[in-house]
């Protein structure tokens, strides 16, 4: 079981506390979610967010939601200090071209289906009957 860094009976300021140099109270909002072994985490969204920032986000928040904020607080802290310009945006962006290519191509792909399905057709039916509007369809399709 993990009870985010504090021992029982022990009190062991929180990543948060210690980088802060203040006394870690037992209600502290931060120390759930900053565990005193994982003090890059705070350090990071301190430096971004600044603690008081993220303090009032954290407060505003209903517990069962605080974890995950915290989670993507540090991602987008994490994204800012390795790329100062554009931070997590440049994930963004760069998955969202991915998006658009993939959109493209599922496209056509489906197109190609299309066609692949009007030549099946085209070319089943011409063995029954000879019709010149499914043989125009065929050579629209494939120059
Ligand atoms: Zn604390």
């Amino acid at each position: 079981m993990k009870d985010g860094g504090r021992k029982q009976g022990v009190m062991t300021p929180c990543a948060a506390c210690k980088l802060l140099r203040r006394r870690c109270a037992h209600d502290c909002v931060f120390a759930p979610y900053f565990p005193a072994d994982e003090p890059h985490k705070f350090g990071s969204v301190h430096k971004v967010f600044g603690a008081s920032n993220v303090n009032k986000m954290l407060q505003e928040l209903p517990e069962h939601q605080r974890s995950d904020a915290v989670s993507s607080m540090v991602y987008e802290a994490n994204a800012r200090v390795r790329d100062p310009v554009y931070g997590c945006v440049g994930a963004i962006s760069s998955l969202q071209q991915q998006v658009d290519v993939l959109q493209t191509q599922l496209a056509q792909a489906q197109a190609e289906v299309v066609h692949m399905k009007i030549h099946q057709s085209s070319s089943s039916s011409d063995q029954h009957q000879s019709s010149p509007s499914s043989e125009n369809v065929y050579h629209l399709g494939s120059y």
